[in-house]
């Protein structure tokens, strides 16, 4: 059972990678934007917590998203991996999930961090605006809030993987298809 994380910043092309990639490779692809978002439509309890946190561009608290994160990896046993696409965030966080992996017999086998300027995070949300409707997408001051927090709460967690040996960096400034090709160049090897 492999073990991926799509890394970077708000904006840098994640979900869209995460898409395709999972298309090609079959691994369940777990999304912890994704999950929050859906617990916010269905109105439960939850979802009406985060969503405050969320519309300001703060992170929800990491048992929450451990919770979540390890419900599904539970869940689905019979699956070719999992690709972990805004998680984890925080390095309490990567902890858990480096000890939730051990527990299944498993390992981070590698973190896939896709690279963006402050600058272009912003006309990249900006634009993402435009098409999903996400209202954590449509204000400046979130947006800035966003940036702040993953320089703050999520970039550390490069140091973190760089230590663990399995950080790979890929250029998010270039086109869909390129950025694909170089991360299936990574997963091929
Ligand atoms: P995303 O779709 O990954 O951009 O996530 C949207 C928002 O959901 C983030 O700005 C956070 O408020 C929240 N969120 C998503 N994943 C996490 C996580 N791993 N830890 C804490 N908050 C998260």
């Amino acid at each position: 059972m492999k073990y991926y994380i799509l890394f970077g910043p708000p904006g840098a092309g994640k979900g869209t990678q995460a898409k395709q990639i999972v298309e090609k490779y079959h691994y369940l692809h777990l999304s912890t934007g994704d999950l929050l978002r859906q617990e916010m439509a269905a109105g439960t309890e939850l979802g009406k917590k985060a969503a405050e946190l969320i519309n300001r561009g703060d992170l929800v608290p990491d048992e929450v998203v451990e919770g979540m994160i390890r419900n599904k990896i539970a869940s689905n046993r019979d699956v070719a991996g999992f690709l972990f696409d805004g998680f984890p965030r925080t390095i309490a966080q990567a902890e858990a999930l480096d000890a939730m992996l051990t527990e299944f017999g498993g390992k981070v086998d590698a973190v896939l961090s896709l690279t963006l300027p402050d600058e272009l995070v912003y006309e990249r949300i900006l634009h993402r605006a435009q098409i999903e409707g996400r209202k954590d997408d449509t204000d400046r001051s979130i947006i800035e809030n966003r940036i702040a927090t993953y320089h703050d709460k999520t970039e550390p967690l490069i140091t973190y993987y760089k230590g663990h040996g399995n950080y790979r960096e890929i250029e998010g400034n270039d086109t869909i298809e390129n950025v694909f090709a170089a991360l299936c160049g990574i997963l091929d090897e």
